[in-house]
């Protein structure tokens, strides 16, 4: 089986079993992305391609762990020799640090707001990223929203600035003011994302209530001057109830105006834990579409230093898998 076909049917299931050898050390325990706040995930990867699975005792797939990261994928019938990655805090190879671990928001696909986390200090985040120094190329920063956007603008500026002594590449995706873009580019920042998250203004209304999808196109737009195409990014859930040509245009938007979309299978949990997972048929359909788009506007997301599509864990990012 090709490694694109693969992981579209992993991502498809987004579960596995992990079985064998003790492997806490291999256990992402996030406070953000797919599978925040549950029993973990991990990293199951094959040569350079990796995919990021959440632990599931139930899980029709299982990951047999035999020992110093070696394992055994079984699916469908075959075994499918590869390794566990060491996650750091969230992923492999980057500090990827969520700032403030709850949100004000209630957007109904994230399950940030119910984990009730706190805002770390500047200092405990320095000393997270000085204790993985020598094994990550870059820091990511995300962050809830602790009481309003601007202040958490404000306490974000403040930790990026202070990571300036680390001389790493740094990536943001916050939800942004107008101003954002020229904050982060202001401090040496290197890669932003603002997340879309829904493919239409209607389907954002009804998932994001009180947030402002025309103001993301706008940071969007002003980021690519500041960044360069390459370097900005933005997530769209796939599978919120948007059809394909909704996706599409979407995606031609975002690709046409030098974003790259990380087209993210929804993961059911939040208000949406009931609705189904996007199937892997379609993750392929789609997989195909953002790799003609990102071709025609001569975008490439092997360039990504930082976050998710420097990551991979997630999604089926063209050029990588
Ligand atoms: S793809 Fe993004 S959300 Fe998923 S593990 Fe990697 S950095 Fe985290």
């Amino acid at each position: 089986m090709q490694w694109t076909d693969l992981k579209a049917r992993l991502l498809a299931v987004g579960q596995a079993q992990l079985t064998g050898e003790q492997a806490d050390r291999y256990i992402a325990r996030s406070a953000a992305g797919p599978g925040a706040g549950g029993r973990g995930a991990v990293f199951f990867a094959m040569g350079s391609h990796r995919v990021k699975l959440a632990i599931s005792p139930v899980s029709t797939i299982e990951i047999a762990h035999r020992g110093n990261g070696i394992a055994d994928l079984f699916f469908e019938g075959q075994r499918i020799p590869g390794h566990l990655l060491e996650p750091g805090f969230h992923c492999p190879d980057q500090a990827f640090i969520t700032v403030t671990g709850s949100c004000i928001f209630s957007c109904r696909y994230c399950s940030v707001p119910g984990i009730g986390g706190k805002r770390k200090t500047v200092r405990e985040i320095m000393e997270m990223v000085e204790s993985v120094r020598d094994h990550v190329h870059a820091v990511s920063i995300t962050s809830g929203v602790l009481t309003t956007i601007e202040e958490e603008e404000t306490y974000v500026l403040e930790v990026i600035k202070n990571l300036a002594s680390f001389n790493l590449p740094v990536g943001v995706s916050i939800y942004p003011t107008i101003s954002t873009p020229d904050h982060l580019k202001e401090l040496g920042v290197a890669e932003v994302k603002f997340n879309l998250e829904a493919a239409t203004p209607e389907l954002f209304s009804a998932m994001c209530p009180g947030l402002d999808y025309g103001l993301l196109w706008q940071v969007l737009d002003r980021s690519v001057k500041l960044f360069g195409k390459n370097h900005v990014f933005s997530n769209v859930i796939i599978g919120l109830g948007e059809t394909d040509a909704e996706l599409e245009t979407c995606i031609k938007k975002l690709t046409s105006g030098g974003v790259i979309p990380v087209l993210r299978p929804l993961n059911p949990v939040g208000g949406l834990s009931g609705m189904p997972r996007p199937s892997a048929e379609r993750l392929k359909k789609i997989f195909a579409l953002h790799e003609r788009a990102l071709a025609e506007a001569g975008l490439d997301p092997r360039l990504a230093v930082t976050m998710c599509t420097n990551c991979t864990g997630c999604d089926l990012v063209p050029g990588r898998d």
